[in-house]
């Protein structure tokens, strides 16, 4: 489904301590290299465990994917194109944008792919990152994490899922080679990974089972081509893109308001809005109960489709909303007893969002591991920099996240803020930069306050947003705005700054 991905030439293995090296080479990684690059630094690496750049767009391949944040305001600023084909993009275009972005930067000397980064332990005495790699060591002054937390496969507890014998695999992971038509297809999840895949491929599977535990909000999408007039015009005039661009922003700011982060007055006019469209595109009541969500909008992310159900209503379609038993080797059996005999099972179960830097033991000031000092809650300052981690950065790390508008916007900010703290290392001639605790926890304690009123912890659901103890480490729980605001200067004196 995917383009053969373009084959960077293979970067040299640096033999000397690296200005700034980047892990991953996602949306993250790729911003934090071009701004670095035309801000003058050019001692820089990239490692990429995948064989492609892209990320998540390289590894989400399924039947249907596709962004829900529309393409001109999903793409960088300091990147634009015109000639975007509709208003929201499929996985192909996005993962060929994100290709084409090393070329077009010039980064493919930068990157290497293929590359996975095992560890990463601070040198005090030197002031850098002793980094590991299955391919061998690096060292670096400075390490910024651009690994995402949406790329480790959430595997459900229900019992029997391997003793299935037929293809089983995860949305994350999909297998291309096994033919759908004709079969028996279960889905499990109705996330926005399963909202895309069903509507995709119900038209050719002989049924479609389609598993729920909880039923999503679902939005009207009003996907649109976008004409050759149109993006001729995006060409000539980038004034014009610029402004539907900061349209679409506008309007997705306001949906912050309108319960996306909180429950307002207007979370019930969101709601309603929600309702009518699920109305309009389902006639059976019975169908229609079922897919009503027993928690307030805004909750979990909520999702926007127009074909996620009309797709319920073919009659190659069933929409199965009990509990499941168990899995055997031929399908699926309800808790009622009911036997679902499949001949291919898709997880669309979500990811393992605490899995990605858990897996990279990162060790940093006096032996400390990250994933030990995060053992009572995951956190950041200001979502990219940690208390006893000098020079070290995270981009879209904890609190960052957003459900309401496009996280690229969150990614440049804070592309923007370590490339201010690398620029205030040079300047005073600093050996190494950190937040102090203090701050930290003065900015954790704001968050917590403003989290708890959220939507996400008042709206009466669970979600992949929340930790074991129910706590959101993932959404920033306000506007864009007001985190770009936030991020625009950073604050020295919330730093611990160490000089050369
Ligand atoms: P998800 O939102 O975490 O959804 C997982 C689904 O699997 C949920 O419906 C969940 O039910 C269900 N599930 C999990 N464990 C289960 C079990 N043991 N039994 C039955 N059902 C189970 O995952 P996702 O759909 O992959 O999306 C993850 C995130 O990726 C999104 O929130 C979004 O940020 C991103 N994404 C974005 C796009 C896009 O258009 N930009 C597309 C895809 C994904 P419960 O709700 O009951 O837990």
């Amino acid at each position: 489904m995917t383009d053969t991905p373009a084959a960077p030439q293979p970067a040299p293995w640096p033999d000397k301590p690296l200005a700034v090296l980047v892990i991953g080479a996602g949306f993250s990684g790729l911003a934090m290299a071009i701004r670095c690059r035309q801000s003058g630094i050019d001692d820089l690496f990239v490692v990429e465990k995948a064989d492609a750049v892209g990320g998540t767009w390289h590894e989400n391949t399924y039947p249907g994917a596709a962004c829900d944040i529309p393409a001109h305001l999903y793409a960088l600023s300091f990147a634009p194109k015109s000639d975007w084909t509709r208003t929201f993009a499929g996985q192909p275009e996005i993962a060929a944008y994100l290709r084409e972005l090393v070329a077009r930067f010039d980064l493919a000397k930068h990157i290497a792919l293929s590359t996975a980064v095992t560890g990463a332990v601070w040198d005090g005495g030197r002031s850098l990152w002793r980094v590991e790699t299955d391919r061998g060591p690096l060292e670096a002054r400075v390490l910024v994490s651009g690994m995402g937390a949406l790329h480790y496969p959430a595997v459900p507890a229900i019992p029997g899922l391997h003793t299935f014998l037929g293809p089983l695999f995860h949305t994350a992971a999909w297998d291309h080679g096994v033919p759908l038509k004709a079969r028996r297809v279960g889905v499990i999840g109705t996330g926005a990974s399963a909202i895309q895949v069903v509507p995709a491929i119900a038209p050719e599977v002989e049924r479609l089972v389609l598993f729920q535990r909880t039923p999503p909000w679902v939005m009207p999408r009003n996907d649109r081509p976008i004409g050759p007039r149109m993006q001729a015009l995006f060409r000539r005039l980038p004034p014009v893109r610029r402004l539907l661009r900061e349209i679409q922003f506008r309007v997705r700011e306001a949906r912050a308001a309108l319960g996306f982060t909180r429950v307002s007055g207007l979370t019930r006019l969101a709601e309603a809005a929600s309702r009518h469209h699920l109305r309009r595109q389902i006639a059976d009541p019975a169908l229609r109960e079922k897919l009503t969500p027993p928690y307030r909008l805004g909750c979990k992310r909520v999702l926007i489709s127009d074909e996620f159900y009309p797709a319920l209503t073919r009659p190659n379609v069933t929409l199965e909303a009990g509990p499941i038993r168990a899995v055997t080797p031929d399908g699926v059996t309800m808790q009622d007893g009911r036997h679902h005999p499949l001949d291919v099972l898709v997880l669309a179960t979500g990811f393992d969002t605490t899995a990605s830097l858990a897996r990279v033991p990162v060790v940093g000031r006096d032996g400390l591991i990250l994933a030990r000092a995060w053992g009572e809650r995951v956190a950041a300052h200001r979502g990219v920099a940690v208390a006893g981690f000098p020079n070290f950065f995270m981009l879209l790390g904890p609190n960052t996240g957003l459900g309401h508008n496009s996280v690229v916007l969150m990614i440049e900010a804070q592309v923007e803020y370590v490339l201010a703290c690398l620029a205030e290392m040079k300047t005073r001639n600093l050996a190494a930069i950190e937040p102090s605790p203090e701050a930290q926890a003065r900015y954790l304690a704001d968050l917590e306050r403003r989290l708890a009123g959220s939507i996400w912890q008042q709206g009466g659901c669970a979600s992949w947003y929340q930790d074991a103890a129910g706590r959101n480490i993932a959404l920033w729980p306000g506007t864009v705005l007001a985190y770009q605001r936030a991020m625009r200067v950073p604050d020295w004196g919330e730093f611990v700054l160490t000089p050369a």
